[in-house]
């Protein structure tokens, strides 16, 4: 491969390749970006296009606030304030940059070419398909929804990732209203008709399940009252608790919220099949199999790679991983550091050596250091399986391949960042900041220099700042993760949320559709029309 291909998907910001030939007299690079969401709009802000020749491909002419897409599927916000053409943010930078709707369907990595498809309504026949050429391509397509090979998922459920999807889910709790008060039903066909089921109690699916609470019981109810009382929630996950990613203080006060307001969790439980008219439930402790019966299913169960990511990865022989790696952790650097380790020229690494080159290793990659802080060192020693009281014993025979293999398995069980629009958008800004200052450096990548801390770094590691995480719990109740370790539960910060939110607005048009949405809301309640 040529070219660098640095690449944020969903939260992972990995440099694939270093580029090679760099050659100031031939004029501007040529620099393309997949995606239009958070990762790569972050970048498009702050990109040089004086340096560069920019381009972006995207299915979507839009850029999505994705933090308030629970809001769209009950109506508190419409679809269309949140969401900003990337036309208009473009030209409210004044950069020159040209964008194809379109959807990349392959990354061509040696011959450095994109095959691009119009996969909108209006296509010109026969003129479908068309390809870029690009000297560096910045990969910030996302993520899509993991069905796990759940049978019936896809026919049966809905997602909520997209802003279609929150626009189908509010059509359809709305239709299984309407269609519950039909008069031939029975009561359990209209019992059934106004079950939701929510599968995965991330923050994702608890908000949403937050957010249909509040529509029934602020909106719906008085709108329905004749089956007002039939509607039931069920969150489905498949931990101990919901929210387990959140502070535990946050996590028990959702899950006692939820019970206040009789939306039921069932925890410790795998959705093992989904059927047209149920999903069939194994509770984990007891081997139990129940069906429970739903009129609406979302489906919220965590993100897997996009179809053209996992072919790209294939041809770079990356295949049994769920996010696209750096080459510089598995392949480049390896025998080099291994040669750096092995001090005795043995060809094998002793422990003491081997922990040298972990405490080497660590500075470089701070994938490491994370994993090695979680685990404690030790575990890296397990792996390889060397118990340190053997290595006193017998010198450790660890050779450039097991060391090779015990590497992979750190960097396999790794989850670099969170998948979240902040680590994304951080992300993105970082690649630019890197690529503004790229031309300015005399570069030199190739070789052992670039461990050195020459080439690609001298660019400072990306570091992520977390800024703290919310969890909307519905009847204006916010749970929220403050930096420096500080949990606040209650209304007041749900009107933290609000101007959280109101202000992290890509524009002003948005910012003003959504508090315009919210005042709405306040006085006349949601709209209950599909
Ligand atoms: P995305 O923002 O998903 O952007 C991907 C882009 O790539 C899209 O424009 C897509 O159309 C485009 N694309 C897809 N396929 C192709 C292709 N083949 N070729 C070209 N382009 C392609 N994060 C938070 O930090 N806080 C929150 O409160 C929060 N709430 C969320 C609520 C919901 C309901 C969801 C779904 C997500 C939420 N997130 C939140 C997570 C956040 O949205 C993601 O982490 C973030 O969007 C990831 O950014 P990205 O740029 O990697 O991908
Ligand atoms: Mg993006
Ligand atoms: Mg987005
Ligand atoms: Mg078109
Ligand atoms: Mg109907």
């Amino acid at each position: 491969l040529g070219g660098l291909v640095l690449v944020a998907v969903d939260g992972d910001l990995i440099p694939v390749q270093a580029f090679t030939s760099t050659d100031p007299g031939e004029g501007k690079k040529k620099l393309v970006v997949l995606g239009t969401g958070w990762g790569g709009m972050s970048f498009l802000k702050q990109i040089d296009t004086r340096q560069y020749d920019v381009k972006i491909i995207s299915p979507r002419n839009y850029f999505v606030f994705t933090p308030l897409l629970p809001s769209v599927t009950n109506g508190t916000v419409e679809a269309r304030s949140i969401a900003e053409p990337v036309r208009r943010m473009l030209s409210s930078t004044g950069k020159q940059v040209d964008f194809y709707e379109s959807e990349c369907v392959n990354i061509d990595a040696v011959n450095k070419k994109l095959l691009c498809r119009d996969a909108s309504n209006v296509r010109v026949k026969g003129k479908e398909d068309f390809e870029v050429d690009y000297d560096y391509l910045i990969v910030a397509v996302g993520a899509m929804s993991n069905t796990f090979g759940t049978e019936g998922v896809k026919e049966y459920c809905h997602f909520l990732k997209e802003l279609e999807d929150a626009e189908k889910i509010r059509e359809s709790v709305v239709d299984c209203f309407e269609t519950a008060c039909l008069p031939h039903l029975s009561d359990e066909e209209r019992k059934r008709m106004l079950s939701f089921v929510i599968v995965g109690g991330g923050p994702t699916g608890v908000e949403f399940a937050a957010e249909l609470y509040d529509l029934v019981s602020e909106d719906l109810a008085s709108l329905y009252p004749s089956v007002k009382d039939l509607v039931t929630v069920t969150v489905i996950q498949s931990g101990d608790h919901i929210l387990n990613t959140f502070d535990h203080r946050i996590s028990k006060f959702a899950e006692e919220k939820f019970q206040r307001d009789g939306v039921t969790v069932k925890t410790n439980c795998r959705v093992l099949k989904v059927n047209e008219k149920d999903v069939l439930v194994k509770e984990k402790a007891t081997g139990q199999e129940v069906h429970v019966p739903f009129g609406m299913a979302v489906w919220s169960t965590g993100i897997g790679t996009r179809p053209v990511l996992t072919k790209f990865m294939k041809t770079i022989g990356q295949t049994d991983r769920r996010v696209l790696a750096t080459d510089e952790w598995l392949r480049d650097d390896i025998a080099y550091l291994f040669e750096k380790a092995d001090i005795d020229k043995s060809g094998t690494l002793e422990i003491e050596e081997f922990q040298r080159t972990m405490e080497k290793a660590r500075e470089r990659y701070p994938q490491l250091e994370v994993y090695l802080q979680r685990q404690k060192f030790r575990h890296v020693v397990d792996m390889v399986k060397i118990s340190p009281g053997d290595a006193k014993e017998k010198a450790m025979h660890l050779n450039v391949d097991e060391f090779k293999k015990s590497l992979a398995q750190v960097d396999k069980q790794l989850k670099l960042f969170p998948a979240t629009a902040q680590v994304a958008a951080q992300q993105g800004a970082y690649l630019a900041a890197c690529f503004n200052a790229l031309p300015k450096k005399d570069y030199k990548p190739e070789g052992p220099e670039r461990i050195r801390g020459e080439g690609r770094h001298r660019f400072r590691q990306f570091q992520y700042r977390h800024m703290g995480q919310f969890a909307p719990l519905g009847s204006e109740q916010c749970g929220a993760e403050l930096p420096g370790d500080w949990v606040s539960i209650g209304r007041s910060t749900q009107w933290l949320w609000y101007s959280v939110y109101a202000s992290k607005q890509v524009s002003w048009r948005t910012r003003a559709l959504v508090l315009f949405d919210w005042t709405k809301r306040l006085f006349f309640g949601r709209d209950s029309s599909r």
